[in-house]
This record gives structure tokens, sequence and C-alpha cells, in this order.
């Protein structure tokens, strides 16, 4: 098979576009999704310091990888999980990939915090998924609003997005659909939030990692066995294969016919408040993530 765009061997296919690369050709067609995402959101400035957060994976690491490529000032932030045999080997891609870079990262221990996620399973009746996502955005927030940041960028593709938006239609889960957008504007408390590789699936963020030379952790969480977010991801790869396209014309349809209208209905955070204990925004009188870390810490003692 021959590249789209010089006429040589291919070595990336990809049915989605109808296109074929090379390595060189690859990178453009990369770069030029990103480029396309973060100049119709408006995603940040030429002179703004993002903050990536970075898992280890594949998407966090191509993500950081290709902002510093295109001239961003990028700083990194990895949250220590605690989850044995899962979150060191993380943290080691992570510490590799900033020190071969002279990156600058931030690591944040959540052992440290007094919420590692192995306790805090033991103390919720929530799914680890759904409350490692509430502690993950808690703190992602946290860094990137306490430290000035003027943007979060996290590394969601659009096998997350179109999968995620798929779920959330089929219950029609309206103040997630609201929220599912590639920006998110800083309002009371909140950061800025950014998902500039929402045009590209996981298969072309996995093909630039590898290209690129990426050392990335591709082991799975043995929180995720079941994960409902993964049956999702396998549906829609099912409609990919048999309709190439299908998650780009899905997500960005919904970007384009309904997304506006759903935003422009929300009536944002009327009854927020900053938590008297963290400073962080919350409608109750202290927010989720001060109320988990005292039932850990009393049921610790
Ligand atoms: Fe957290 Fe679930 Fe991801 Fe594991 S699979 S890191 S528990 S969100
Ligand atoms: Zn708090």
């Amino acid at each position: 098979m021959k590249c789209k765009r010089c006429g040589q061997q291919a070595e990336v296919e990809l049915p989605s576009h109808n296109a074929a690369f090379c390595r060189d050709c690859f990178f453009v067609f990369f770069q030029r999704q990103v480029e396309k995402a973060i100049k119709k959101w408006q995603m940040f400035k030429p002179h703004e310091h993002i903050l990536v957060a970075v898992s280890g994976g594949k998407d966090s690491l191509a993500l950081w990888d290709i902002l510093v490529k295109l001239g961003y000032r990028v700083s990194g932030l990895f949250v220590d999980l605690k989850i044995e045999g899962f979150s060191e080997k993380a943290r080691e891609k992570v510490e590799k990939f900033a020190h071969q870079r002279q990156g600058h990262l931030i690591i944040l221990d959540l052992a440290e915090e007094g919420i590692a996620i192995p306790w805090v399973v033991k103390y919720t009746r929530k799914t680890p998924c759904s409350i490692c996502g509430q502690i993950k955005r808690y703190y992602f927030n946290h860094i990137a609003y306490k430290n000035k940041f003027q943007v979060l960028a996290t590394g969601h593709n659009l096998d997350d997005e179109a999968s995620r938006l798929l779920a959330n239609v089929l219950r029609w889960q309206m103040p997630y659909l609201i929220e599912q957008s590639p920006i998110l504007p800083s309002v009371y408390g909140f950061a800025k939030k950014v998902k500039p590789l929402y045009r590209l699936g996981e298969y072309e963020t996995a093909a630039y990692a590898f290209l690129r030379g990426i050392d990335y952790f591709a082991g799975s969480c043995p929180y995720s066995k079941g994960a409902t977010f993964l049956r999702y991801k396998q549906y829609m790869n099912q409609l990919e294969l048999e309709f190439p396209g299908t998650k780009l014309d899905f997500y960005e349809g919904f970007l384009k016919k309904i997304g506006p209208l759903f935003q422009s209905s929300v009536k944002k955070n009327q009854d927020l408040h900053l938590c008297p204990e963290c400073g962080y925004p919350t409608i109750a009188p202290q927010c989720g993530i001060c109320r988990l870390k005292h039932k850990i810490k009393n049921g610790k003692e």
C-alpha cells in the first residue's frame, strides 16, 4: 500500500480516513489533527502554560510529546494511585519520559494524601473506577487551579469520547451529555479543561507513540476487569470495523448538531461554594474528597 501524501511505501493504514501513510506523512497527519482541534476550540494560546495529566499510557505521553513538538510550554502531572503492581510501573514510565526530555513533572502521591485507591475501595459503595475518576478529577483540577496553570489537558482520544457518548446517549444522561465537550471553560474554582486528541483514535495514538519511540506503559489496571466502559469501546469498535469512520462521524455529529444546544442550556454552578477545608468547589457543606478522607482516617483508627 502506498502513502496517500507522498506515494512511498505506507506504514500506517487508517481505514476510517480512507488513507494510509508513511512514517513522516503520518506524523504530519497526526500533528494536523491536533492543531485542528486546538484551533477549532481555541484550547490555548501559544504563551499559555499547559498542565498535561499523564498516566504513563500511550495517549497522555503522546499528548505531552506533540504539544512540546508544537512549541507549547508544558508540565506533566502524574497522580500515583498506589494500586499495587500497576501504579509503580506507570510511574516509572512517566519519570523516564520526563527525565529523557527534561520536562517538568509534578507527582502527587495518594498515600501521602491519605486517599490511596485500594484504601478508598474499602470505604465506598461506588465502583472503583467511578471513585478513582472522581479522585483524579479532583487532584487534576486542584493542582492546575492552585498552581495557576492556564489550562489542564488530558489525553482522552476519539475512542474514549465516542464510547462515552454512546453510553450517555443510551441512558439519556443529560448532565453528562452537557459536559461532553473537547473544552470546558474555567468557572468558579474549576480549571479550564481541554482534550486535544479527541479527533484521533486509539490505534492512531498507539501508532504515533510507537513510531516516536515513546516507551509507554501498556499494562491494565486490576480494577478494570469487567468495567462497563470497556464494553462500550468494544461495541464502538465493532461498528467502526463494519462502517469505517463511524466514531468520528458520531462524535463530531454530536458536537455540531446537539452539543451547542446542551451547552447553552446549562445553568452552571449556581449553588457552588468552596469547601472550607480544601477550597474545592462543592454544593455540599464539605467536598466529597474531604469527606472520604475523614471516613478512611476514622476507619483506620
Ligand atoms: Fe482507576 Fe478504573 Fe482506571 Fe483503574 S481502571 S486506574 S480504577 S479508573
Ligand atoms: Zn474539600
